[in-house]
């Protein structure tokens, strides 16, 4: 899609530090991280948000997940485990209109306290 910054990080038109690929989802380090390790995980087809997302790209949403749980397994996270984010809009704080999950890992207040 035309000017849309992560569809030209996609066709590789704009630099970006690449940490995992496959045939439908990118993932790459965040210019302005807010964790040891912040990534986007992007699908490579143009999807705007969450807000206006249809059901039929429910797999591909089902296929950012999975590729977080790759990205955390291989480097070390698969148990101390991560946050994964999505800004939904306007008020949600989304700034990019190319969906993408924050990645985020490597410092103790990523993980979730436990409630007792
Ligand atoms: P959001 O606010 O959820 O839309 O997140 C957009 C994210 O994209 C922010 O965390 C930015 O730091 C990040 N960002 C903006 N431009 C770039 C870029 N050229 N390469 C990598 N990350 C970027
Ligand atoms: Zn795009």
């Amino acid at each position: 899609m035309a000017d849309c910054l992560f569809c030209e990080i996609v066709a590789r038109r704009r630099p970006a530090e690449i940490e995992y690929e496959d045939d439908e989802v990118l993932a790459f380090r965040d210019i302005y991280p807010k964790a040891p390790v912040h990534l986007l995980i992007v699908p490579k087809r143009h999807i705007e948000s969450v807000l206006t997302l249809d059901p039929d790209d429910a797999p591909l949403v089902g296929r950012l997940v999975l590729a977080a749980r790759r990205i955390g397994e291989a480097r070390g996270f698969g148990e101390r485990g991560y946050r994964l984010g999505i800004n939904c809009g306007p008020e949600g704080g989304q700034h990019v209109y190319h969906l993408h999950v924050h990645f985020l890992a490597g410092r103790r207040d990523e993980r979730k306290v436990e409630r007792r």
